[in-house]
């Protein structure tokens, strides 16, 4: 019996829809990314790849490779996470069995493609894109193979907008000449170790003998990816349950004594679970810094910000805010900080300072030795300020004016604002000067850019 599993793939997902509600970026260079400072971009259009731009690459870094024709759009998440539920919503519509791995990618297995030519399989997935697009208007890849492996492989040989089968007889034709480190698992630690045996493809890995593999990477993890290069990955797509908290720490083979060595180690586990986050699509309310000390203490203090937000800045202050030192508590061992209160609506942060300040410290403490755990309500927190001060207008900031419908903020200055009106369902739309006091101009909500009405109402 031969199994087809498939992996898809929105293209440049946040930038595609970027470019599907606001008609004008449609062929251009888009990135999507943190306007302030430090910022690092979430996404960017087929356009900006072309000049090396890529994401989680910095902005300033990103924009100066596009150069002047770069578009720089902060990131909408409720409008990412809208387009999100509808493109699952029609993959549910093809097949039941769907694992989704981030708001953009999943693994699919149609029952009906078992024993199914490679021409079938491509048959089906361009019918899965094309309802898709019908629906949403965003592209799609699709990769197909005998595992996951080989579907996600797939999907990156099919990008943009394509389908690449990988077909059963002549896998090991395709995976072969590729990269070790286009396998799972094969992260730069293990493709170093593989280069010093000589292994710079995964057919080199095929053809090391299981006596050289276990050598060079070890056991558990050396036969599974021996395992993958010979074309053999049996691991079921099943469907998940959503992260309820997403966490990164680490053990540390030699006490921590000093304030520089923790806040070493927690930049390094906020950024990671900040990685999965992004990755999630979610935002967090409550942040949680859990340490254990060098003689096996376990101590984890949370705080809940006022609403859910996945900027990177706010997060870690809110670590900072929570962790000690072991001037306090001692040597340390474990650092790990976790994100929870894990929601889809996210309000961009407007007042990253007065956020950082109102993370107020609530602590959870576990005893290790007596597994009791302790629940101290949080302190009540500020209110935030409403989001946009009269009169401020930043850059491509959704708004709706009565005479013109609804459009986004293309600059503003001098007591005036530009602003581009346009929706999915208009077309390319026209530019208009207001004053910057029109009182019939108001900031408005992004999700009303995709014109999904009737779709949100029957939802
Ligand atoms: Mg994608």
């Amino acid at each position: 019996m031969d199994r087809w599993v498939l992996h898809i793939d929105m293209d440049a997902f946040y930038a595609s829809c970027e470019q599907l509600t606001r008609p004008t970026l449609k062929g251009r260079p888009v990135l999507v990314a943190g306007v302030t400072g430090r910022g690092v971009v979430a996404g960017a259009s087929y356009e900006a790849r072309k000049y090396g731009a890529r994401s989680a690459m910095p902005t300033h870094r990103a924009a100066r490779l596009v150069g002047p024709g770069a578009v720089l759009v902060a990131p909408r998440r409720s409008v990412y996470s809208t387009a999100s539920r509808r493109v699952f919503e029609v993959i549910a519509r093809h097949v039941d069995v769907v694992e989704q791995l981030s708001v953009d990618e999943a693994f699919l297995e149609p029952p009906e493609l078992v024993d199914a030519t490679p021409d079938a399989v491509r048959d089906w997935a361009n019918t899965l894109r094309a309802a898709i697009k019908e629906e949403t208007g965003l592209p799609s890849s699709i990769g197909a193979g005998s595992g996951k492996q080989y579907a996600k492989i797939g999907s990156g040989l099919a990008k943009p907008d394509g389908v690449f089968v990988i077909a059963h007889a002549t896998q090991l034709e395709t995976l072969h000449p590729l990269p070790v480190g286009e396998l799972w698992g094969a992260g730069p630690v293990t493709q170093a170790k593989l280069a010093t045996a000589g292994v710079e493809t995964i057919g080199d890995l095929a053809a090391l003998s299981e006596r050289e593999v276990e050598i060079s990477l070890g056991g558990v993890l050396g036969k599974q990816l021996w395992a993958l290069a010979r074309g053999i990955d049996d691991r079921p797509v099943a469907p998940r349950a959503e992260a309820k908290q997403i966490s990164a720490e680490h053990t540390y083979p030699t006490d921590l004594l000093t304030r520089a060595e923790v806040d070493a180690a927690l930049q390094r586990a906020a950024a990671e679970s900040h990685q999965r986050l992004v990755k999630d699509g979610r935002g967090a309310r409550t942040v949680s810094v859990k340490l254990r000390m060098a003689d096996f203490r376990i101590e984890s203090r949370s705080a809940t910000l006022p609403y859910a937000t996945d900027d990177a800045e706010t997060l870690l202050a809110t670590a900072y805010n929570l962790v000690r030192y072991p001037g306090e508590v001692g040597p340390i061992r474990l650092v790990g900080v976790s994100f929870s209160g894990l929601e889809e609506a996210l309000q961009d942060v407007l007042f990253p300072e007065l956020d950082q300040r109102i993370a107020e410290r609530a602590h959870l403490v576990t005893d290790y030795e007596t597994g009791v755990s302790d629940h101290v309500p949080s302190a009540p927190v500020e209110q935030v300020p409403a989001p946009v001060p009269a009169g401020q207008w930043r850059a491509t900031l959704d708004v709706y004016h009565p005479e013109y419908g609804h459009g986004w903020v293309q600059g503003s200055g001098s007591g005036w604002v530009t602003v581009r009106f346009e929706t999915r369902a208009t077309g390319p739309g026209r530019a208009v000067s207001l004053r910057a006091d029109d009182p019939d101009l108001a900031q408005a909500d992004p999700v009303d850019s995709l014109a999904w009405q009737d779709w949100l109402e029957a939802e």
